[in-house]
């Protein structure tokens, strides 16, 4: 399916066959035996050729028409830290026959999922929702998208789809429930600073297209180089702290939008969780107090004693301070190419 990731189809190849998606690559690396030469592949993003190949012939399709799935064509010049793929990260390996064949994060929203049910389409996963800094889906801008089930928190609940009274839904298969059984207000009803943060991650899904961003972000910019700095944004944030032991990003205030709205639990953004939204949305809240400084102060509480009679300088002045001297140098030579507004922050923030 257009726009589907290369995981969602093979998914759907390996249970119309009866077959885990792991036995299903078993089974290729056994008839293929050229993809060996590969390691480390990532079925999502930049697949090697020779495994297009196998895929096309073994499925009877087109190369072309497996090659489009592709993220690294979906989302040209984007890196593969753009996606959620601490769940497969090649480290942790899952391995296929020897090599270490992985996929990006199970991510989902269950109302698009019964929206497909209601269209007559297969249940598949979409290539946008793997995107690191999309927190909500965004047909359904107060849904969360997930990656494990509300009931038993098994990651990759592998749907079925089971029937409901006069439709059908779909279902966890490990413990039978259904996946969409969180019904929440709308968007207009949460706190401003939620608000705000949806809002950013909307420009940043459209700046990924080349829409130029609104100007209140950073001015006038184009889309690319509004992109770039927000890659540029969330490695920081994602950097651990001085201490080893939090990302940077959580020095940022991590409670300050969800005191109306309980979205979740008060859940840390060490790198290894940045695969739950909640996580990634403090990560993107903090990526729009960086682009709007000492004005986020207008949507987002001031936090932390330490810097009372810095609110111009903030928030870089605490990222400063939290971030490993070392890295400065680094941080320097990035924002000197950045849009004026934040390379001014900078600059004044090194002058104090
Ligand atoms: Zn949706
Ligand atoms: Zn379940």
């Amino acid at each position: 399916m257009e726009g589907e990731l290369t995981s969602s189809w093979l998914y759907r190849v390996a249970a119309a066959n009866l077959v885990k998606l792991e036995e299903l690559l078993s089974g290729l690396l056994e008839l293929y035996p050229e993809v060996h030469s590969c390691s480390n592949i990532c079925l999502d993003y930049g697949i090697a050729p020779a495994w297009i190949r196998a895929l096309a012939i073994w499925c009877r399709l087109a190369e072309s028409r497996i090659h489009k799935l592709d993220l690294a064509r979906v989302f040209p010049g984007r890196h593969l830290n753009w996606f959620v793929h601490g769940n497969g990260a090649p480290s942790s390996g899952r391995n296929s026959g020897g090599r270490s064949v992985w996929w990006l994060a199970f991510i989902f929203c269950p109302r698009c999922l019964d929206q497909q049910i209601k269209d007559g389409l297969p249940i598949h996963r979409r290539a946008e929702w793997t995107l690191a800094f999309l927190t909500h889906c965004p047909q359904h801008q107060d849904e969360p998208l997930r990656h494990y089930c509300l009931c038993c928190h098994r990651e990759e609940p592998r749907w079925v789809v089971a029937p409901k009274g006069k439709d059908e839904e779909v279902q966890c298969r490990h413990c039978g429930t259904a996946l969409s059984h969180w019904p929440r207000g709308t968007i207009d009803r949460f706190s401003p600073p939620l608000q705000l943060t949806l809002r950013l991650e909307s420009t940043i899904l459209r700046s990924l297209s080349g829409q130029a961003p609104d100007p209140f972000w950073v001015g006038n910019v184009d889309a690319d180089t509004f992109a770039n700095l927000v890659s540029d944004l969330f490695l920081l944030l994602a950097e651990p702290d001085r201490q080893g032991v939090l990302a940077l990003a959580d020095h940022l205030g991590g409670e300050d939008w969800w005191d109306k709205h309980r979205l979740g639990y008060g859940v840390v953004t060490t790198v290894a969780s940045l695969q739950h939204w909640a996580s990634r949305l403090k990560m993107v809240a903090s990526v729009a107090k960086c682009l709007l400084g000492e004005r986020s102060l207008q949507f987002f509480r001031f936090r932390g004693p330490r810097c009372v009679g810095q609110r111009d300088l903030y928030p870089f002045a605490i990222l400063f301070r939290e971030l490993p001297v070392d890295h400065h140098e680094e941080l320097i030579r990035r924002a000197m190419r950045w849009p004026d507004p934040l390379a001014d922050q900078i600059l004044r923030v090194l002058k104090r």
